[in-house]
């Protein structure tokens, strides 16, 4: 089948090379003509597990291109897909503005019947206004005699492991009522439909929900697990004793339990912060949602609580070794990510930050440039030269069992805190660390 993907973001770009890794024959638009220059050239300007050969291999057959030509990617595609980002506006709802402007693109130059495919995630209603945008272009253009049909198809992957994800999704949310689109829609997806039938077909408004729910679900569970974990240090508890003894319930799992310094990234944040407002819309108060974004607010504060009574308030002049920038292992995205509030948070108490990540050094760098205080280091190692404390923000697998000795030597004192509960707590306290974590501040 011949697609078009707008938007060569971490949706975009990973759906058009699965698409065109299974035969289809994928081109991609993105306004953003450096992004397109680099694509072409063989350079992913994002780091995601497998996705560098896959886009390499597919564009070299020529089953994948890329292009800012937004009036050649309409004529090319038997269905449009709109991957667009779709960020919070200055009062949290989600910002359409870029998925109105492809929806005006295609209608401009759509010369035959399309499927219009929503990826982005978008408020309930969106498609309703990409169908009046579509409608309204084609009548200016006189092409009222052109069909069309917007289909809700909200995207589950996860950065880290998103190609894997999109390969083997564990479900297909495909939002249409009409059933000529549903028949193109399975015929899209039969590659990765194999199995076992994962197309769920649904009404538009449902579906354009139910990406909202599945990750305001999410971000519920980890305000959840952090608000246990703030509860288990001050009843003297510890809180991973707390997770396994939950986790083990099945309708409860272990899945996605586990407490930290606050979700970040891309959509939980701002998906959550959209539905609230999606609410307000409606005059309905959404509690639940709320108190998981205030929760996870002040999550985002803890370790630098932490650290700032460890030093009685004193950390003008003080260095921390940050190890983990990314809002979670295996991505370079910092958006929204909890390194950003601690690292600021530093900055404004007088600190010096000494920062490494295993991918997000050039998104730090992009983010930051060379800000007074931040010193980006090769190596986990380098940061820790001559540091007061180590902080570990993101675990990444790297940081599982790294030197201790070689920690302490470096540090001026041997002061852990880790956001993540990576380590056992009376194991660093032999090895002679004074030792934080999240939930377990007196057990164990
Ligand atoms: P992104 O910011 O990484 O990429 C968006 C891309 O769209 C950019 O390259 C930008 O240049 C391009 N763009 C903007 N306007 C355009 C236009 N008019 N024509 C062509 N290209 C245009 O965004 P993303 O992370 O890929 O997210 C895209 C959407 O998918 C969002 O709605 C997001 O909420 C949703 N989503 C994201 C994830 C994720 O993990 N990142 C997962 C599921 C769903």
């Amino acid at each position: 089948m011949n697609v078009t993907v707008f938007g060569t973001g971490y949706v975009g770009l990973v759906q058009g090379a699965i698409l065109a890794d299974v035969g289809h024959h994928v081109v991609c638009v993105d306004v953003d003509a450096s992004k397109v220059e680099r694509l072409i050239q063989g350079q992913i300007p994002i780091y995601e597990p497998g996705l560098e050969p896959l886009v390499r291999e597919n564009h070299a057959a020529g089953r994948l291109e890329f292009t800012t030509d937004a009036e050649a990617g309409v004529k090319h595609g038997q269905v449009q897909f709109i991957a667009v980002g779709t960020p919070p506006d200055e009062d949290g709802s989600a910002d359409l503005k870029y998925v109105l402007a492809v929806a005006q693109t295609i209608a401009e130059h759509m010369q035959c019947d399309q499927i219009i495919i929503d990826k982005s995630t978008v408020p309930v209603g969106t498609a309703d206004k990409v169908k009046a945008k579509v409608a309204e272009v084609l009548a200016k253009r006189g092409r009222t005699d052109l069909g069309f049909d917007v289909v809700s198809n909200p995207e589950f992957l996860k950065e880290g492991s998103a190609v894997a994800d999109c390969q083997k999704p564990d479900r297909i949310i495909i939002g249409t009522q009409d059933a000529a689109t549903i028949e193109v829609m399975r015929e899209l997806y039969a590659p990765f439909n194999r199995n076992h039938d994962k197309i769920i077909v649904m009404d538009v408004r449902s579906a354009e929900l139910t990406k909202y729910a599945a990750n305001c679900m999410l971000a519920t569970k980890i305000s959840f697990m952090n608000e246990m974990a703030n509860l288990a240090e001050r009843l003297g508890a510890d809180i991973e004793a707390v997770r396994q003894g939950i986790g083990s319930d099945p309708r409860i799992g272990y899945h996605f339990i586990y407490p930290g310094v606050g979700y970040g990234g891309s959509c939980f944040p701002k998906d959550v912060q959209a539905l609230i407002r999606t609410a307000g819309d409606i005059d309905f108060d959404a509690k639940v949602l709320k108190a998981v974004e205030a929760r996870n607010q002040e999550q985002k504060t803890t370790l630098f609580a932490k650290i700032l009574r460890h030093f009685d308030g004193q950390l003008d002049g003080k260095t921390f070794a940050v190890w983990g920038l990314a809002f979670k292992p295996n991505t370079d995205d910092m958006r929204e990510a909890p390194s950003r509030v601690l690292m600021e948070a530093l900055w404004q108490a007088g600190a010096k930050v000494q920062a490494y990540d295993p991918e997000a050094m050039e998104e730090t760098q992009r983010i930051y440039g060379s800000r007074d205080g931040l010193t980006l280091c090769g190596t986990k190692e380098a940061a820790l030269k001559g540091a007061d404390a180590l902080v570990i923000v993101t675990e990444w697998q790297s940081f599982r069992a790294p030197d201790f000795d070689l920690i302490k030597s470096q540090l001026s004192q041997a002061t852990l805190f880790d956001g993540r509960n990576m380590f056992q707590p009376a194991r660093m306290r032999n090895k002679g660390f004074t030792y934080y974590s999240v939930g377990r501040h007196i057990t164990s």
